[in-house]
């Protein structure tokens, strides 16, 4: 931990606005690796957060919603050929819910992670 913020104490940091930001992310439910917090708010690594996943649940509840069909290349798949995907990416609020769950096939889900 020192370490990190050694690394990084040439950079201003606004205090307070950090410290909201990480109350924030200790919050956030899709937030597994609370321990990455930090790390997170000074690398803006999101792997560093262990972002929680879509459950079996919410793909299924997705994928009926769409009636099986990619929602990028309109086409139908097997529930088993096809991905989940936040709508809105978890980074600009999208929470980990089945409301927030797409899926796509895994072609489209590799080109759009490609992007
Ligand atoms: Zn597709």
């Amino acid at each position: 931990m020192l370490s990190l913020f050694n690394r990084f104490n040439n950079k201003q940091f606004d205090a307070a606005a950090l410290e909201m930001q990480i109350k924030r992310l200790m919050e956030d439910e899709d937030v597994s690796n609370k321990r990455g917090i930090y790390e997170y708010v000074l690398t803006g690594d999101e792997r560093c957060l262990n972002i929680r996943t879509f459950s079996d649940k919410m793909k299924r509840e997705a994928y009926e919603r769409q009636n099986g069909v990619c929602v990028h290349c309109k086409k139908a798949f097997d529930i088993a050929k096809m991905e989940g995907d936040h709508l809105t990416p978890w980074s600009r609020g999208g929470a980990t819910l089945a409301e927030n769950c797409q899926r796509l096939c895994k072609d489209c889900n590799r080109k759009k992670a490609g992007k």
